[in-house]
């Protein structure tokens, strides 16, 4: 029997530790009982499934136990921040399947009320102007075993502060001038208590707020009250900020009081193998060219992740897999991978597309005769329908489908055997024909007549299957191949690598391929396809520049469950 934990009673088991700690707050009547969440995207890039995992969260326990959650874009450093980011955002949010209503909010929004504090703040002698340099601060700030020391501007009258203060934000000073701190203890355990920054100059203007302001609050001082004043009661983050939790409280003290506080709660960031995280050199990519942008498909950007075939509803599965917890993990992709075949299977249409075209003449087969076969859409989705797929003299099939010296087992097509053709005739290779460089460009088969469904030899048992496409009736189409975009499993962890030189340079081939006519008819962006035998596809919107492209989502190869088996 599992052991249960004190902590947990009956209706508690299954929910995770936010989840737990959420809905003690809400029957202990905090906040008078509300529950308002927040999910507070900084502006200075796409989404990732890193985000999604929060996402999931934010809008998931507001879902659960009737609450509300807020968009709010932290929009507080104009420098790297834009609109287009603030676009993708919203609309990678709502793809997901989540909607914040009317609730969408900028920190910007609430610059006024964070001055007026700040200058509260300053008169009360709890904020001090600093006139040194980044460079001089960080190198008074001690470490966590040697206390810090104290500015020689700490001691400066709360008159000549604010003088100061409304000073910088004038436009009068140069940025890196001047900032301002909170005056709370240089000799604190923690670091973040040894007078954080409060707000630093920059002259940028900001995508929202325009010139109106020349100071910018520092994340610590913008966060927990923009929680405040919005009336979010959890704020749910990651544990990179844990050891700011304490300064979230000291500054979100200064507005609360008992009948309302925001309360902070940190789970664990969702790191994936073969990829990178980090929105700094995700950014890089783009900027650098090293990917065709935010949505490249091997990026792990919602967005990419969308163009490439993914399913909300597998990324959905994959986070709740694997869960909430207060440790650090490194996810294996092929779990993620693994959600997603799972989710294409039930829902992907069934059909052919050759990658690497051989051609084969059946010299048996009358010139110009064309037969319809039927095949089934998805042998997984009851009433799922069949449609119809031209057969005629000359098809294409796999070149890896065909050895001129097989192995034993190879249960393909070789020299004088025999394979079925998916849907159609069983065919023998009679010849091989060789360009004068003694490549192979053709085969020349003949066909066996009563194999085709109802016909006497349709049950006919022959070892190997293959797919293929009418020579004469296949469409031209491009198919861009993917793989891991990193070779090496965990690149953050090389700190001495730069992380383009880990690049996996085979993340991307792209094939002239051949596919039979009903996907071509189909080719809708968000279609998605099984080309049998070979992995799922979806259109590209690159196709709308006249030529058929198409996305590989994933090979059929399912690597989880032996990733298991070896673990
Ligand atoms: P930055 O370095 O720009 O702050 P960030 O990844 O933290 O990057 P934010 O826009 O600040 O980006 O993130 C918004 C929210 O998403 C935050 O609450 C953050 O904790 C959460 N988040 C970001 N990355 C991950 C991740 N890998 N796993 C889980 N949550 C994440
Ligand atoms: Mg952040």
């Amino acid at each position: 029997m599992a052991e249960i934990k004190e902590t947990e009673s009956a209706d508690t088991r299954g929910l995770n530790f936010v989840e737990q700690e959420v809905l003690a707050d809400l029957r202990a009547g905090k906040n008078g009982g509300r529950l308002n969440t927040r999910f507070p995207p900084e502006p200075n890039g796409y989404l990732h499934i890193g985000h999604a995992k929060a996402i999931c969260m934010d809008f998931g326990v507001a879902e659960k136990f009737g609450g509300t959650c807020n968009l709010r874009f932290d929009d507080t450093n104009p420098v790297k921040e834009d609109v287009e980011y603030v676009d993708s955002i919203r609309e990678d949010i709502h793809w997901l399947g989540f909607d914040w209503g009317d609730r969408e909010y900028y920190a910007s929004d609430y610059f006024p009320q964070l001055f007026d504090l700040a200058c509260r703040l300053i008169r009360e002698g709890k904020a001090y102007v600093d006139d040194q340099t980044s460079e001089q601060i960080a190198a008074q700030k001690g470490t966590p075993t040697v206390p810090g020391t104290e500015s020689p501007y700490r001691n400066r009258t709360p008159e000549e502060n604010l003088d100061l203060f409304l000073r910088m934000n004038a436009g009068e000073f140069e940025e890196g001038s001047r900032v301002l701190r909170a005056k709370i203890d240089m000799a604190s355990d923690n670091m973040h208590f040894r007078d954080p920054i409060m707000y630093r100059i920059i002259k940028h203007p900001h995508h929202r707020t325009g010139t109106t302001w020349k100071v910018y609050p520092m994340y610590d001082f913008a966060h927990g009250q923009s929680d405040y004043f919005e009336g979010v009661t959890h704020s749910i983050c990651t544990l990179e900020f844990v050891p700011h939790r304490p300064l979230y409280e000291y500054f979100v003290k200064e507005l609360a009081d008992e009948t309302y506080c925001p309360r902070q709660i940190e789970f664990n960031r969702l790191n994936i193998t073969y990829t990178v995280m980090s929105k700094r050199k995700l950014l890089a990519l783009v900027k650098e060219g090293l990917v065709a942008g935010w949505d490249d498909p091997r990026m792990p950007t919602i967005s990419g992740m969308r163009r490439r075939g993914y399913t909300p509803r597998s990324i959905r599965k994959f986070i709740d897999t694997i869960g909430y917890t207060k440790y650090e993990a490194l996810n294996s992709v092929s779990l993620l991978e693994h959600a997603v075949r799972d989710d294409l299977n039930a829902i992907a249409t069934r059909v052919m597309g050759v990658i690497n075209p051989l051609r084969v003449v059946i010299t048996n087969y009358p010139e110009d005769k064309v037969e319809t076969v039927s095949m089934e859409n998805n042998p997984e989705q009851e009433g799922s329908g069949t449609h119809d797929m031209p057969f005629s003299r000359e098809i294409f099939i796999e070149r890896e489908d065909f050895m001129e010296n097989p192995p034993k087992k190879f249960f393909r097509l070789a020299p004088g055997s025999e394979v079925r053709l998916k849907g159609a005739y069983i065919i023998k290779c009679e010849d091989v024909v060789k360009d004068a460089d003694g490549n192979i460009t053709e085969l020349r088969c003949t066909y066996d007549p009563e194999t085709l469904s109802g016909l006497p030899g349709a049950n006919r048992k022959v070892k190997g299957t293959l797919h293929w496409v009418s020579a004469a009736h296949a469409v031209d189409a491009e198919a861009r191949l993917y793989d891991r975009l990193f070779d090496v499993e965990n690149p953050a962890a090389e700190p001495d690598r730069d992380f383009r030189d880990m690049l996996n340079p085979d993340s991307l081939i792209v094939k002239q391929i051949k596919v039979e006519p009903f996907v071509a008819e189909n080719a809708k962006p968000g279609t998605k396809f099984q080309f049998q035998r070979i992995g799922y596809f979806t259109p590209d919107y690159d196709s709308a520049l006249g030529r058929l492209v198409f996305n590989r989502t994933i090979g059929l190869r399912d690597t989880w469950e032996k990733e298991q088996k070896k673990a």
